[in-house]
């Protein structure tokens, strides 16, 4: 049977394998060193490993073959790390916990058959984990797994078999969540503890906090030109943050600058953590109907204004389980009158934003049919924190596509909303002393 004997990974280039690696420790070493901004999250390599902690392996070549009775992953890494495998229910997932690892894959790489295995990715979980999660379209659990050293030492390779199980076995074995999640561990305390808030210069600026959506292993949605959200909403974020950093008014900061990983909770309660003046969520999502196109702002509500903004805003709050993590829950609700006053202001300062965003874009811009729209964004639920998720476009849509890749269009729609931004502080600026 030709599944069995899959192994047609092309040889490595070696020249290549160790360039790549040199860049890997560098883009690693910024990565842990630029941390220290605004998202410390510092984890000790996993226990097991063997490996040295600060080295990075370089994954070169995966594979996934299989039907809906097995399914194989085969993945080839330039030096040896330690892997830790989970079964996890719902959504059914495997999910592999890999010490610090560089994906340099060809891009099909991630090409799935008709199989027990629905979706494969792959990515950064925080500066000192990776992770590869195989989304199951059918009940399946490990039936074998293995990691061996091919010819040399410089070659490592990686194989997970999967057999398919009716799903009353696959609730026995599996779990809620991934067995040592190092993200969930790594950040806990720091967000239960609500550090201090940042001591302000006495002249205080107003604080603005972007938030690139997706990251690290959530790559968020794909348009049909390869264009991969994070890229989008990252580099769309840090064009608007320059912009902004010009007006000695504004301190910018972001919940990544990086291609990290950032849940859902932890982008909240930094911007909460810091009392941001301003919280701006920044996607760039595809949608099913593909003739969609345009900027979109959305604000909290939880009815949510029409089925688009509600099936948007469902499958963003499910973003975490992409990590393996679980759904993102907020504490529970408290009745205080005084924190209900503060979330109908906060309410009312979103959608006077969100306004005049759409206001100042309009000019400029190409806008949805009725851009301003709300739903249950987990993300904007901040009680103290006036928030909007703007949808830059959608990478469903060609034309939006080629757009979003765009520095110069980037650049534009930055400085709209620069100009809204500026309305929205312009009466705070003129009260203060
Ligand atoms: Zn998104």
């Amino acid at each position: 049977m030709k599944l069995w004997d899959a192994t047609g990974i092309p040889g490595p280039d070696l020249r290549l394998i160790r360039m790549l690696k040199t860049l890997a420790i560098l883009v690693l070493t910024i990565f842990v060193t630029s941390v220290a901004g605004p998202m410390v999250i510092v984890q000790a390599a996993p226990e097991a490993s063997a490996v040295e902690s600060k080295k990075a392996a370089v994954a070169y070549a995966a594979r996934l073959v299989g039907d809906k009775g097995r399914a194989r992953l085969i993945v080839d890494f330039d030096s040896a790390v330690s892997y830790k495998t989970s079964v996890i229910k719902d959504p059914k997932r495997i999910v592999i916990n890999l010490s610090k690892t560089v994906f340099s894959l060809n891009k099909d790489a991630t090409d799935v058959p008709d199989s027990v295995v629905e979706a494969f990715r792959f990515g950064a979980i925080d500066p000192q984990n990776s992770r590869i999660v195989l989304s199951l379209s059918s009940p399946a659990l490990i039936d074998s797994q293995r990691m061996k050293s091919l010819n040399d030492q410089d070659r490592h390779r990686l194989i997970v078999d999967l057999v398919a199980v009716d799903a009353e076995k696959f609730q026995k074995v599996a779990v809620e969540r991934a067995e040592t999640p190092p993200v969930a561990k790594a950040v806990k305390p720091e967000v239960q503890k609500r550090p201090e808030p940042r001591k302000r210069e006495s002249k205080r600026k107003f604080l603005i906090v972007l938030d690139p959506g997706h990251g690290g292993i959530d790559y968020g949605a794909g348009g049909q030109r390869g264009t991969q959200e994070k890229d989008v909403t990252l580099n769309f974020a840090k064009q608007l943050a320059t912009q902004l950093r010009e007006n000695p008014s504004y301190e910018v900061m972001m919940t990544r600058d990086d291609d990290s990983f950032v849940s859902l909770t932890q982008r909240l309660e930094f911007a909460r953590n810091e009392k941001a003046d301003l919280f701006i969520s920044i996607h760039a999502d595809s949608l099913r109907q593909r003739n969609i196109r345009g900027a979109t702002v959305y604000t909290l509500s939880k009815k949510g204004s029409d089925s688009l903004a509600r099936s948007l805003a469902r499958k963003q709050n499910r973003s975490d389980l992409i990590a393996g993590l679980a759904l993102p829950q907020l504490e529970a609700p408290v009745n205080d009158i005084l924190i209900d006053l503060t979330r109908r202001e906060t309410k009312s300062f979103s959608k006077r934003f969100a306004k005049s965003l759409v206001g100042s874009m309009r000019k400029g811009v190409r806008l949805i049919r009725n851009p301003l729209r709300s739903a249950d964004f987990f993300v904007l639920k901040a009680p103290e924190v006036p928030s909007v998720l703007l949808e830059l476009g959608y990478l469903s849509n060609r034309r939006d596509e080629k757009l979003l890749s765009s520095k110069k269009w980037q650049q534009m729609v930055a400085g709209r909303m620069r100009l809204a931004i500026d309305g929205f502080f312009a009466p705070r600026m003129a009260a203060k002393p």
